[in-house]
């Protein structure tokens, strides 16, 4: 049987030009990038090497890229970091109410301690409004996060406007960019940003590695103490070999751009134009102009959308309700509920995602499975047009 992957936005698969490149650091080259022999310096010139490769993917310095442990860490440290340093100016952050829970979390957490946190909403399509963002700025404001791009519908947010007024107010911007790298142009220096995350399994590359863009100049507090690796700013022997593989697959990233780009986004818009013109009841989530070149959200009038998911992995089809995160738990997702769907819709509501490789076969099948699903489900539910429901 076909096995069918559209979960790109919950992870990828390392590709084998990244996996070539870190192997020979498990065994060979196993040396602590910390120790001053041969092999130590071998290390060492691997994750310089992997520093110019991220750091060239979103026009950085080199030395304003620090590796972290996943994307998640390197949102902790922003808001830990900025919140600390900047006590004395203020206890205010501003961020958006459909940021990953690597965020969102945080930002609880810190209100916990004192600190007061704005979530910008969104309107239905999932932008954001950046007069609201104006109104929300106070004179304790530090901190203004916005995510580049939404993991769950697939948005893509102005930064570079939000930069540009979070600049006029003299406040600190950062945004996590872990879905939006690869996917969308990335530019620190044009888009005026301070601190910016990314992961490298979302982009081909291996899971447990992340990054923080950090501004030069700017100074937070170290998230993890302990020896003086990564310029002194994070503590920890290096993962070398994930580092490197970070690396490759950034740079891949910024070769392959543009066919990327043009080939995500056609399967995903065949896709889309398969589903509408051959299932009944559905509706799309999200405005599909400024939107992430895989993804696409939709919702399944009438039926759950786990229910989907269980089915179509019977058939080797991998998807997802709404985010990895959220699917573990029965709570609707926060993304969809910030655009006003109904509890109800929100739990017939699949995200799909293609990537790199998936194929126009793919689609067929998904498709014809896709009907048979909805079609089961829809005959076994109480709901529904010619039920007497709505
Ligand atoms: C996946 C993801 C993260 C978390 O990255 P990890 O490396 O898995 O910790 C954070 N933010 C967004 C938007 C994501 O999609």
């Amino acid at each position: 049987m076909r096995e069918v992957y559209l979960d790109y936005s919950a992870t990828t698969p390392v590709k084998q030009e990244v996996l070539q490149e870190m192997l020979p650091y498990f065994c060979e080259k196993f040396g602590n990038a910390s120790s001053l022999y041969t092999p130590g310096l071998e290390a060492k010139s691997a994750l310089d090497h992997a520093r110019e490769q991220v750091a060239e993917l979103i026009n950085a310095k080199p030395t304003e890229i620090y590796f972290t442990g996943c994307g998640s860490e390197a949102d902790n440290w922003v808001l830990y970091g900025v919140a600390d340093a900047y006590k004395e100016k203020g206890n205010h952050i501003i961020t958006t109410v459909e940021e990953h829970h690597a965020m969102l979390h945080t930002c609880e957490y810190l209100a916990k301690h004192g600190y007061e946190i704005t979530y910008l909403p969104i309107d239905a399509e999932g932008r954001l409004n950046l007069q609201d963002l104006e109104n929300a700025i106070t004179d304790r404001t530090i901190l203004i996060s916005c995510m580049l791009v939404n993991n769950e519908i697939g948005t893509v947010h102005p930064i570079k406007d939000i930069a540009a007024i979070a600049k006029k107010h003299g406040i600190l911007v950062h945004t996590d960019a872990v879905q939006g790298l690869g996917n969308v142009p990335i530019d620190v220096k044009d888009m005026g940003i301070d601190f910016l995350s990314m992961s490298a399994h979302k982009i081909y590359g291996p899971k447990g590695v992340g990054a923080l863009y950090m501004r030069k100049g700017i100074r937070i507090p170290n998230l993890i103490h302990g020896g003086a690796q990564e310029m002194g700013k994070r503590a920890g022997t290096e993962n070398v070999p994930g580092i490197v593989g970070f690396g490759k697959a950034a740079e891949l990233a910024r070769l392959n751009f543009a066919q990327h780009v043009e080939h995500a986004s056609r399967l995903r818009n065949l896709l889309a134009e398969k589903i509408v013109a051959e299932i009944p009841d559905v509706m799309i989530n999200g405005e599909m102009e400024e939107r992430h070149p895989g993804n696409l959200n939709v919702t399944f009038k009438y039926i759950e959308g786990e229910s989907i998911l269980l089915l179509l992995d019977q058939y080797h089809i991998c998807v997802s309700t709404g985010s990895a995160c959220s699917s573990k738990s029965l709570k609707p997702s926060h993304v969809l509920a910030a655009l006003g769907v109904s509890d109800e819709l929100i739990h017939g509501t699949v995200r799909f995602t293609t990537g790199d490789f998936t194929t126009e076969e793919d689609i067929d099948y998904v498709v014809e499975c896709l009907k048979k699903v909805v079609k089961t489900l829809r005959d076994l539910s109480p709901l529904g047009p010619d039920k007497g429901w709505k």
